[in-house]
């Protein structure tokens, strides 16, 4: 009923969740996408990565919905059965079902507790870097080098370098860019980024820094702090960042 690729290998749910994130390599992508143009199996756990991925941004409905899913194909299931030329079918799309739960239950234990993944979620893809500005200027080095570093992900490198440039001439911009550094670097020093992020609330970076203060209150462990500021974006009209607030400040409120 599955057909196995005699080519490849089935491909890992490692590698299959890196994909449906988006955080592959082009060459890779394209090795994907012809192995699941030709297998159910990886096409249905992706099914199963994707639908628990869901869950992970819009919380408990989740499981009721998978539930009604599988009533359906269940339903489907029985209708089917009374024509012997659709029982291919039907087993098919009974090992479908069970792979896709299979795959979205375990995922969904690893990723406990949620409000630390959603956290983590919102940080696995760094801000927008700025732009690199021609001309030499040796007040604007280390500004260079820094924003170089972040956008190589060497953010070590981008807080030291930022920092010298913010010592020489401080601006929002520096400010900002700072704070994203200190919270994505490898060790992590989100009291020190809260600070920075606090100094911009009536700057015209006051939105994202906002939302990136409440992120590095979460890693700081002032969730009290952190509660407080979501309650402040979801009350506010327009927030670009809204509909995010509302789902950490579910997971915080139980
Ligand atoms: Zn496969």
């Amino acid at each position: 009923m599955i057909e196995m690729d005699s080519k490849n290998i089935h491909i890992s749910e490692e590698l299959l969740r890196d994909y449906s994130l988006e955080i592959i390599s082009n060459a890779a992508r394209a090795r994907i996408d012809n192995h699941l143009q030709e297998c159910d199996q990886c096409s249905a756990v992706l099914e199963g990565l994707k639908l628990a991925g869901e869950e992970v941004l819009h919380g408990e409905d989740f499981m009721a919905d998978l539930k009604s899913r599988n009533l359906e194909l269940i339903q489907q299931n029985k209708s089917a059965a009374a024509n012997p030329n659709r029982l291919g079918s039907l087993l098919k799309v009974a090992a479908v079902i069970l792979i896709l739960v299979a795959a979205s239950v375990a995922i969904l234990l690893q990723r406990s507790p949620a409000a630390q993944d959603l956290v983590s979620q919102n940080l696995t893809q760094p801000y927008a870097a700025p732009p690199l500005e021609r001309g030499e200027n040796s007040l604007n080095e280390n500004w260079q080098k820094g924003i170089e570093a972040y956008r190589s992900r060497n953010f070590e490198s981008a807080v030291s370098f930022i920092q010298e440039s913010y010592n020489q001439e401080a601006n929002d911009e520096k400010e900002f860019y700072l704070g994203l550094s200190l919270l994505y670097q490898q060790n992590s020093e989100p009291e020190k980024a809260a600070v920075h992020f606090e100094n911009l609330i009536n700057t015209r970076y006051s939105e994202q820094a906002l939302w990136y203060k409440i992120l590095a209150y979460y890693l700081s462990g002032e969730v009290d702090s952190c509660k407080t500021s979501l309650e402040k974006i979801v009350s506010s009209k327009v927030h670009y960042k809204k509909k995010a607030a509302e789902r950490l400040l579910k997971k915080l409120n139980p």
